[in-house]
């Protein structure tokens, strides 16, 4: 199925992918409920996209963080909901949702067969989630969990807090076991990743708190520098 800006694509019956450009939104389907996880950059008609593939099921809009290429549609639909930790970012970056709803860490977002837990992990935006069902083995990150670059410059980003957001997955993993973790559904680049990624993104994320890693020129005009670990890079100051 295409639309002109967007490509859906399936990763399990009740669990589909829509691309715009580079970004990636998720969208979960239960038997009455579906969950669209982010809005990308809203270049297109993307509402009434999710709709005809949400038939008719009640909609909830969750954003995993405030960047611009997750928020882009978000006044396309009625509410939308992110963690209050990330509201400040959200009104700085051209406007708090006219319906915003606070979504807060250790909810739980039953869709029936599949529920969702929110977690927050903060580091590359104050109020990152992910949103994490252990008994399939899913986490949908955001650009929290990625080999990168990712973006850690700029108001709000902080890598020691990232860091331990990471830790805190890992050690996750550790206790609820490796196929709780199976599944990272990614927003960029590979379509999944799982649980053995956080080694690299722990060990990358130190080594740049530790100044182990040399700086390259980003290749942009972003005002950061281009940081690259065994398995991540970042764009930092
Ligand atoms: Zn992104």
């Amino acid at each position: 199925m295409t639309d002109t800006d967007y490509r859906v694509g399936t990763f399990a019956p009740d669990i589909l992918f829509i691309e715009e450009g580079h970004v990636r939104m998720w969208l979960l389907l239960g038997a009455r409920k579906a969950i669209l996880v982010d809005t990308g950059f809203g270049r297109g008609e993307l509402a009434p996209l999710v709709r005809r593939l949400a038939g008719d099921r009640q909609l909830r809009v969750v954003l995993t963080h405030g960047d611009g290429d997750h928020t882009g549609a978000v006044e396309q639909f009625e509410r939308v909901a992110a963690h209050p930790a990330e509201f400040d970012y959200l009104a700085a970056r051209g406007g708090l949702p006219r319906g915003i709803d606070p979504l807060w860490e250790g909810t739980v977002l039953d869709l029936g067969a599949a529920r969702y837990e929110v977690l927050l992990i903060p580091g590359h935006t104050p109020g990152s989630i992910a949103l994490h069902d252990p008994a399939r083995g899913v986490l949908i990150a955001g650009d929290s969990v990625q080999r990168g670059p990712i973006f850690m410059f700029g108001q709000g980003r902080n890598m020691t807090a990232w860091v331990a957001s990471m830790k805190r997955l890992a050690e996750a993993r550790r206790e609820l076991g490796e196929a709780a973790f199976a599944h990272i559904l990614s927003a960029h680049h590979d379509l999944v990743l799982d649980g053995s990624i956080f080694a690299d993104l722990i060990a990358g994320g130190e080594a740049w708190l530790a100044g182990e890693l040399s700086g390259e020129d980003p290749g942009t005009d972003r005002p950061c520098r281009l940081y690259r670990a065994p398995g991540v890079a970042f764009f930092a100051p």
